[in-house]
Protein backbone atom coordinates (compact mmCIF):
# COMPACT_ATOMS: atom_id res chain seq x y z
CA UNK A 1 0.00 0.00 0.00
CA UNK A 2 1.62 3.36 -0.70
CA UNK A 3 2.19 6.02 1.85
CA UNK A 4 -0.55 8.09 3.10
CA UNK A 5 0.39 11.55 3.09
CA UNK A 6 -0.73 14.03 5.57
CA UNK A 7 0.00 18.09 5.57
CA UNK A 8 -0.41 19.63 9.10
CA UNK A 9 -1.26 23.52 8.25
CA UNK A 10 -2.14 26.61 9.57
CA UNK A 11 -2.14 30.15 7.88
CA UNK A 12 -1.84 31.33 11.51
CA UNK A 13 1.98 31.32 12.76
CA UNK A 14 3.06 29.79 15.73
CA UNK A 15 -0.22 27.72 16.69
CA UNK A 16 1.40 24.54 17.22
CA UNK A 17 2.01 22.91 13.87
CA UNK A 18 5.06 21.57 13.78
CA UNK A 19 5.22 20.64 17.88
CA UNK A 20 2.92 18.49 16.32
CA UNK A 21 4.51 17.22 13.42
CA UNK A 22 7.42 16.47 15.46
CA UNK A 23 5.44 14.50 18.10
CA UNK A 24 3.07 12.79 15.86
CA UNK A 25 5.69 11.47 13.89
CA UNK A 26 7.65 10.37 17.00
CA UNK A 27 4.63 8.29 18.10
CA UNK A 28 3.60 7.04 15.34
CA UNK A 29 7.68 6.20 14.84
CA UNK A 30 7.67 3.88 17.92
CA UNK A 31 4.18 2.15 16.95
CA UNK A 32 6.22 0.44 13.89
CA UNK A 33 4.71 2.91 11.30
CA UNK A 34 7.27 3.74 9.08
CA UNK A 35 7.08 7.41 9.24
CA UNK A 36 8.75 10.05 7.44
CA UNK A 37 8.42 13.66 8.51
CA UNK A 38 8.95 16.37 5.48
CA UNK A 39 9.75 19.52 6.71
CA UNK A 40 8.46 22.13 4.15
CA UNK A 41 8.93 25.70 6.35
CA UNK A 42 12.38 27.16 5.39
CA UNK A 43 12.16 28.33 9.12
CA UNK A 44 13.85 24.62 9.95
CA UNK A 45 12.19 24.05 13.39
CA UNK A 46 10.62 20.54 12.69
CA UNK A 47 14.63 19.70 11.10
CA UNK A 48 16.40 21.55 14.51
CA UNK A 49 13.55 20.19 17.27
CA UNK A 50 14.32 16.67 16.26
CA UNK A 51 18.10 17.40 16.60
CA UNK A 52 19.27 17.89 12.84
CA UNK A 53 21.74 20.19 11.57
CA UNK A 54 19.68 22.62 8.86
CA UNK A 55 22.62 22.02 6.41
CA UNK A 56 23.06 23.64 3.16
CA UNK A 57 21.76 21.62 0.33
CA UNK A 58 19.77 19.40 2.60
CA UNK A 59 16.08 20.04 1.91
CA UNK A 60 13.96 19.60 -1.63
CA UNK A 61 15.06 22.95 -2.90
CA UNK A 62 17.30 21.03 -5.62
CA UNK A 63 14.54 17.95 -6.01
CA UNK A 64 12.00 20.67 -6.59
CA UNK A 65 14.48 22.19 -9.31
CA UNK A 66 14.43 18.62 -10.86
CA UNK A 67 17.64 17.57 -9.50
CA UNK A 68 17.72 14.23 -8.07
CA UNK A 69 15.03 12.33 -6.17
CA UNK A 70 13.74 13.00 -2.68
CA UNK A 71 14.34 9.79 -2.11
CA UNK A 72 18.11 10.83 -2.03
CA UNK A 73 17.01 13.40 0.71
CA UNK A 74 15.72 11.23 3.01
CA UNK A 75 17.62 11.13 6.16
CA UNK A 76 17.21 8.56 9.36
CA UNK A 77 16.79 10.06 12.82
CA UNK A 78 17.48 8.60 16.06
CA UNK A 79 14.04 7.27 16.23
CA UNK A 80 13.81 4.17 15.19
CA UNK A 81 10.92 3.95 12.04
CA UNK A 82 11.59 7.90 11.74
CA UNK A 83 13.16 9.56 8.99
CA UNK A 84 13.37 13.18 7.63
CA UNK A 85 13.68 15.30 4.91
CA UNK A 86 14.96 18.48 6.30
CA UNK A 87 14.89 22.05 5.45
CA UNK A 88 17.07 24.93 5.70
CA UNK A 89 17.01 28.51 4.02
CA UNK A 90 17.46 27.65 0.47
CA UNK A 91 13.62 26.64 0.38
CA UNK A 92 12.83 30.00 0.91
CA UNK A 93 13.31 30.86 -2.37
CA UNK A 94 11.48 27.70 -4.15
CA UNK A 95 7.92 30.33 -2.92
CA UNK A 96 9.22 32.86 -5.74
CA UNK A 97 10.58 30.28 -8.01
CA UNK A 98 8.34 27.92 -8.16
CA UNK A 99 5.67 30.45 -9.34
CA UNK A 100 7.59 30.92 -12.81
CA UNK A 101 6.49 26.89 -13.47
CA UNK A 102 4.00 24.99 -14.88
CA UNK A 103 1.62 23.44 -12.69
CA UNK A 104 2.93 24.79 -9.62
CA UNK A 105 0.95 23.93 -7.03
CA UNK A 106 1.74 19.89 -8.30
CA UNK A 107 5.60 20.06 -7.93
CA UNK A 108 5.91 18.31 -4.49
CA UNK A 109 3.12 15.86 -5.66
CA UNK A 110 5.44 14.76 -8.25
CA UNK A 111 8.82 14.88 -6.09
CA UNK A 112 6.66 12.54 -3.86
CA UNK A 113 5.90 10.07 -6.36
CA UNK A 114 9.25 8.33 -6.26
CA UNK A 115 8.76 7.41 -2.50
CA UNK A 116 5.42 6.42 -2.85
CA UNK A 117 6.53 3.93 -5.30
CA UNK A 118 9.41 2.66 -3.04
CA UNK A 119 6.88 1.74 -0.96
CA UNK A 120 9.50 2.48 2.22
CA UNK A 121 7.17 4.69 4.13
CA UNK A 122 3.55 4.59 5.69
CA UNK A 123 3.00 7.31 5.89
CA UNK A 124 4.03 11.04 5.22
CA UNK A 125 3.86 14.01 7.45
CA UNK A 126 4.06 17.87 5.87
CA UNK A 127 5.16 20.58 8.86
CA UNK A 128 3.63 23.38 6.40
CA UNK A 129 5.29 27.14 6.73
CA UNK A 130 2.56 29.55 8.22
CA UNK A 131 0.66 31.49 5.45
CA UNK A 132 -0.40 29.51 2.10
CA UNK A 133 2.05 30.35 0.05
CA UNK A 134 3.43 27.99 -2.23
CA UNK A 135 5.51 25.47 -0.15
CA UNK A 136 1.60 24.91 2.05
CA UNK A 137 -0.27 25.29 -1.11
CA UNK A 138 2.10 22.21 -2.67
CA UNK A 139 1.71 20.43 0.67
CA UNK A 140 -2.13 20.68 0.64
CA UNK A 141 -1.94 19.64 -3.24
CA UNK A 142 0.50 16.06 -2.62
CA UNK A 143 -1.64 15.58 0.63
CA UNK A 144 -4.28 12.67 1.27
CA UNK A 145 -5.43 14.36 4.97
CA UNK A 146 -5.46 17.87 6.02
CA UNK A 147 -4.56 18.11 9.80
CA UNK A 148 -5.33 21.33 11.11
CA UNK A 149 -3.73 22.57 14.27
CA UNK A 150 -5.99 25.06 15.86
CA UNK A 151 -4.45 26.96 18.74
CA UNK A 152 -7.54 27.60 21.43
CA UNK A 153 -7.45 31.45 21.36
CA UNK A 154 -9.50 34.05 20.04
CA UNK A 155 -10.44 34.00 16.37
CA UNK A 156 -9.12 31.08 16.01
CA UNK A 157 -12.48 29.43 14.07
CA UNK A 158 -12.02 33.23 11.32
CA UNK A 159 -8.33 31.28 10.28
CA UNK A 160 -10.29 27.74 10.07
CA UNK A 161 -12.78 28.72 7.81
CA UNK A 162 -10.19 30.26 5.40
CA UNK A 163 -8.22 27.01 5.18
CA UNK A 164 -11.20 25.09 4.60
CA UNK A 165 -12.12 27.32 1.65
CA UNK A 166 -8.96 26.44 0.29
CA UNK A 167 -9.34 23.18 0.62
CA UNK A 168 -12.82 23.42 -1.08
CA UNK A 169 -11.00 25.34 -4.08
CA UNK A 170 -8.09 22.90 -4.48
CA UNK A 171 -10.68 20.14 -4.81
CA UNK A 172 -12.98 22.09 -7.00
CA UNK A 173 -10.65 23.42 -9.38
CA UNK A 174 -9.34 19.18 -9.47
CA UNK A 175 -5.83 19.97 -7.81
CA UNK A 176 -6.46 17.61 -5.43
CA UNK A 177 -9.83 16.32 -5.50
CA UNK A 178 -9.39 13.68 -3.53
CA UNK A 179 -8.11 16.23 -0.35
CA UNK A 180 -9.95 15.47 2.63
CA UNK A 181 -9.80 17.02 6.13
CA UNK A 182 -8.71 14.49 8.43
CA UNK A 183 -8.66 16.47 11.21
CA UNK A 184 -8.93 19.36 14.05
CA UNK A 185 -5.76 18.98 16.45
CA UNK A 186 -6.71 21.63 19.28
CA UNK A 187 -3.45 22.86 20.80
CA UNK A 188 -2.26 24.77 23.85
CA UNK A 189 -4.75 24.02 25.87
CA UNK A 190 -5.04 25.78 28.86
CA UNK A 191 -7.69 24.55 31.42
CA UNK A 192 -7.57 27.41 33.61
CA UNK A 193 -8.94 30.10 30.86
CA UNK A 194 -12.61 30.60 30.06
CA UNK A 195 -11.21 31.47 26.67
CA UNK A 196 -9.94 27.79 26.15
CA UNK A 197 -13.14 26.00 26.88
CA UNK A 198 -15.31 28.65 24.91
CA UNK A 199 -12.98 27.68 21.89
CA UNK A 200 -12.76 24.03 22.40
CA UNK A 201 -16.87 24.52 23.07
CA UNK A 202 -17.39 26.36 19.50
CA UNK A 203 -15.23 23.84 17.20
CA UNK A 204 -17.78 20.61 19.03
CA UNK A 205 -20.60 22.28 17.94
CA UNK A 206 -19.63 23.04 14.11
CA UNK A 207 -17.11 20.44 13.74
CA UNK A 208 -17.60 17.25 16.30
CA UNK A 209 -16.69 14.92 13.81
CA UNK A 210 -13.72 15.96 12.83
CA UNK A 211 -12.41 16.99 16.32
CA UNK A 212 -9.88 14.77 17.61
CA UNK A 213 -10.44 13.83 21.00
CA UNK A 214 -7.24 13.65 22.26
CA UNK A 215 -6.52 17.72 23.18
CA UNK A 216 -3.07 18.98 23.63
CA UNK A 217 -2.44 20.67 26.91
CA UNK A 218 -0.74 23.60 26.89
CA UNK A 219 2.56 22.72 28.69
CA UNK A 220 5.81 24.11 29.06
CA UNK A 221 7.65 21.02 28.45
CA UNK A 222 6.68 20.88 25.21
CA UNK A 223 7.77 24.17 24.61
CA UNK A 224 11.34 23.08 26.21
CA UNK A 225 11.56 19.96 23.83
CA UNK A 226 12.73 21.50 20.89
CA UNK A 227 15.67 23.72 22.20
CA UNK A 228 17.41 20.25 23.10
CA UNK A 229 16.75 18.78 19.76
CA UNK A 230 13.81 16.22 21.28
CA UNK A 231 10.23 15.15 20.81
CA UNK A 232 8.78 14.77 24.09
CA UNK A 233 8.58 11.64 23.85
CA UNK A 234 13.16 11.74 24.76
CA UNK A 235 12.51 14.98 26.91
CA UNK A 236 9.58 13.85 29.23
CA UNK A 237 7.96 11.20 28.61
CA UNK A 238 5.40 11.04 31.76
CA UNK A 239 4.80 14.90 30.84
CA UNK A 240 0.96 15.77 29.69
CA UNK A 241 2.52 16.96 26.92
CA UNK A 242 3.80 13.30 25.89
CA UNK A 243 0.42 11.43 26.66
CA UNK A 244 -1.79 13.65 24.83
CA UNK A 245 0.25 13.46 21.66
CA UNK A 246 0.60 9.79 22.59
CA UNK A 247 -3.46 9.37 22.72
CA UNK A 248 -3.56 11.94 19.36
CA UNK A 249 -1.33 8.94 17.60
CA UNK A 250 -3.90 6.07 18.63
CA UNK A 251 -6.69 8.21 17.49
CA UNK A 252 -4.74 8.45 14.08
CA UNK A 253 -3.79 5.27 13.47
CA UNK A 254 -7.14 4.24 14.11
CA UNK A 255 -9.01 6.56 12.14
CA UNK A 256 -6.79 6.44 9.16
CA UNK A 257 -6.45 2.41 9.73
CA UNK A 258 -2.35 2.64 10.09
CA UNK A 259 -2.29 -0.33 12.14
CA UNK A 260 0.40 -2.51 11.55
P1 LIG B 1 5.03 28.52 12.73
O1 LIG B 1 3.76 28.97 12.11
O2 LIG B 1 5.98 29.62 13.04
O3 LIG B 1 5.67 27.41 11.96
P2 LIG B 1 3.90 26.52 14.41
O4 LIG B 1 2.45 26.61 14.07
O5 LIG B 1 4.68 25.46 13.78
O6 LIG B 1 4.61 27.93 14.17
P3 LIG B 1 5.06 25.71 16.89
O7 LIG B 1 6.42 26.12 16.44
O8 LIG B 1 4.77 24.27 17.04
O9 LIG B 1 3.96 26.40 16.00
O10 LIG B 1 4.71 26.40 18.29
C1 LIG B 1 4.87 27.81 18.47
C2 LIG B 1 5.52 28.03 19.84
O11 LIG B 1 4.67 27.54 20.85
C3 LIG B 1 6.83 27.29 20.01
O12 LIG B 1 7.67 28.04 20.82
C4 LIG B 1 6.42 26.00 20.70
O13 LIG B 1 7.47 25.44 21.47
C5 LIG B 1 5.27 26.47 21.57
N1 LIG B 1 4.27 25.43 21.76
C6 LIG B 1 3.69 24.64 20.82
N2 LIG B 1 2.78 23.82 21.35
C7 LIG B 1 2.77 24.11 22.68
C8 LIG B 1 2.01 23.61 23.81
N3 LIG B 1 1.09 22.66 23.65
N4 LIG B 1 2.27 24.13 25.01
C9 LIG B 1 3.19 25.12 25.17
N5 LIG B 1 3.92 25.62 24.18
C10 LIG B 1 3.71 25.14 22.94
MG1 LIG C 1 6.19 25.57 12.36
Amino acid sequence: MSAKIFSIANQKGGVGKTTTAINLSTTLAQKGIKTLLIDLDPQGNATSGLGLEKTKGSSLYSVFHGEGTANDKIVQTRQKNLSIIPSEVDLAAIEVELAQSDNYLLKLKECLEPIKRSNSVDVIILDSPPALGLLSMNGLSAADYLLIALQCEYLALEGLSQILNVVQELKEQGINPSLEIGGIIMTMFDIRTRLSTQVLDEVKKHFSKKLFKSIIPRSIRLSEAPSFGQSIFEYDSHSSGAIAYANLGKEIINRFDLKK
